[in-house]
């Protein structure tokens, strides 16, 4: 029995059977017996064969997952048809006798190189697209069908290399129990897709494909990235009992999906959801979210090569606005800096990037970058309920300048005759101890708090959130932190605002009674946390947790403040 360990995208248990799927083979010839029109006209033809093809491939992906899945395979057409790519192979076929084939090969692979070679995990998924449409043009161009696994009958899981996007798209979930990869991470298109269409995958696992042969039986343990291969019959039993068990839980909480967010005693709360991409939507609404309390818009910024454009981003918002249906969708601008890099930006050296250059710093000092997301999203309020988050805020100034700026693209925007939500609502991320201090003064000038505990714990602890050595440390349960959440919920009443927590705290099930207790407003947490967090929080009482606040707040050590919430609920 060996085991492998990779990234689980989803936090489930699957099991069956190894379909080993074999890189495709691609045997060229380099030198052409054709005349160059010739092999160009071929390259052309193949080109618009795949166009074709990807078109139905789109329509599938539309059916099986959604929209913006299906954007993926939108994004190879215009890759394959992009000008400098299709310049440089029709330059190569003219400069020497060589085969469409090869030229495509020899094109695709130096510009997949170039994205690789940037040491970017978005940046090498282009480099995983780029080899994707390599091999698909060659098979079109050689007349070869590419083996597939939508053909495949037998129950398995898939185990290979790596899975490209046009072959996930393909999948039958009632045959395809799992996916397992050697490539990819969290944020691979692959990991993507499988999120979507509710595969179990684990991705990234070295080694994987010298390790298992066809029909081996392996175990998937999403949870821990863990595969277990040809396991004993007892550790089978054991993973089909959590499995079983896992499917009862999931089956409990779907009561909760259409009901209210309510307390025990009646007390309605607001339970949102968090996003990186639109094709998180899906799945937060599949789980009964009541809007969206976080969009994280750095990532739309980091999967290129070049800033967004404003009407790029406006369509991203818009999608996510309409799909909310005049649910809330809170949008927090540009978050970038830290550990968050941009390969065509050019950040400055700095020796504590966290304490440095970055989110609203940027933003108010590249006002050109700023007002382009900011007239983005003020042409989506008008398809929903956006409102703007601001980052990393510490100082009232900083609220001040950025909604100046709003205010500038309001007036463009009237100039221009074109539609946007007047009273769009801003507010502020805190997550900075200034911010959370002052929340009395920063409360008189926007419209909301969303508590960012990720970094305000890391910045009131002064413990990096990353540094495992200290991890010990960065904890919720700190006092300071604890004062500092109830100070900000406690302003956020006085100044008559909406406050909510995006941060993971807002899904810690020791911290949602003091959260309760202390009359937040929202809790916006990942998709598959939503009915965990209903189910908590209807059982709880608000009248009873607000009577034990105070004497949270004078417990004196992280210890103490734990074991005093723990027997706050019952496990
Ligand atoms: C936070 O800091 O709590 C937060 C939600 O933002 P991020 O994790 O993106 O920094
Ligand atoms: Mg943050």
């Amino acid at each position: 029995m060996l085991t492998a360990i990779g990234t689980g995208i989803l936090n489930v248990v699957s099991m069956g059977k190894v379909f080993r799927l074999e890189e495709a083979e691609l045997k060229l010839t380099k030198n052409s017996t054709l005349t160059t029109d010739e092999e160009i006209k071929r390259y052309h033809n193949a080109n618009k064969e795949f166009k074709v093809l990807s078109a139905q491939m789109i329509e599938e992906i539309k059916k099986k997952s959604g929209e913006h899945e299906a954007s993926i395979i939108e994004g190879h057409i215009l890759l394959a048809e992009d000008i400098e790519i299709v310049n440089t192979v029709e330059e190569a076929l003219k400069n020497s006798s060589i085969s469409a084939e090869w030229a495509v090969a020899e094109v695709f692979d130096n510009f997949a190189n170039m994205f690789s070679s940037m040491d970017d995990e978005l940046m090498s998924q282009r480099a995983s697209d780029l080899k994707d449409i390599k091999t698909r043009l060659i098979y079109i161009l050689q007349g070869k069908k590419m083996e597939s696994i939508k053909d495949l009958k037998e129950q398995c899981i898939v185990v290979s290399r790596d899975l490209t996007p046009s072959q996930t798209s393909g999948i039958n979930k009632d045959i395809i129990l799992g996916i397992a990869t050697e490539v990819g991470g969290k944020t691979s298109h692959t990991a993507i897709l499988s999120q979507a269409m509710e595969i179990p995958a684990i991705l990234g696992v070295s080694n994987l494909m010298s390790s298992v042969k066809n029909g081996d039986f392996i175990i998937m343990d999403g949870k821990t990235g863990e595969i277990i291969i040809n396991p004993s019959d007892d550790i089978i039993e054991k993973y089909k009992k959590i499995s079983e068990e896992q499917k009862d839980a999931k089956r409990l909480l779907e009561i909760y999906k259409d009901k209210e967010t309510i307390t025990k005693d009646g007390v309605k709360l607001h339970l949102f959801g968090n996003i990186g991409t639109p094709n998180h939507v899906p799945s937060l609404l599949k789980n009964g979210a009541e809007g969206v309390g976080l969009f994280r818009t750095e990532f739309l910024y980091m999967d290129r090569p070049n800033f967004p454009t404003e009407e790029e981003q406006f369509q991203v918002y818009k999608e996510v606005a309409e799909a909310l249906e005049g649910k809330p969708v809170i949008i927090r601008t540009l978050d970038i800096g830290g550990d968050k890099d941009l390969p065509y930006f050019d950040f400055p050296d700095e020796d504590n990037p966290f304490l440095g250059y970055r989110a609203i710093r940027i933003c108010l000092d590249k006002t050109e970058i700023f007002k382009v997301q900011l007239r983005a999203l003020l042409r989506a309020s008008a398809y929903g309920n956006i409102r703007i988050m601001l980052p990393m805020i510490v100082s009232l100034i900083e609220i001040r300048k950025s909604k100046e700026l709003i205010e500038e693209v309001k007036k463009e925007l009237s100039k221009e005759n074109i539609a946007f939500n007047k009273d769009i609502e801003v507010g502020i991320m805190v997550e900075t101890p200034a911010a959370a201090v002052s929340t009395d003064i920063l409360g008189k000038e926007c419209d909301f708090f969303s508590l960012g505990t990720n970094d305000l714990i890391q910045y009131t602890t002064a413990v990096d959130r990353g540094n495992d050595k200290i991890s010990h440390l960065y904890t919720e349960y700190n006092p300071g932190v604890m004062r500092l959440i109830a100070n900000t919920v406690n302003n956020a009443k006085k100044n008559n605002i909406f406050v909510g927590m995006c941060g993971e705290v807002a899904q810690n099930k020791y911290m949602i009674p003091f959260l309760i207790g202390l009359g937040l407003d929202e809790f916006s947490v990942s998709p598959t946390a939503i009915l965990p967090t209903r189910k908590l929080i209807s059982e709880l009482s608000y009248k009873e947790l607000k009577e034990k606040v105070q004497e949270i707040l004078n417990l004196e050590t992280s210890d103490e403040v734990f074991n005093y919430l723990k027997n706050l609920i019952s496990e």
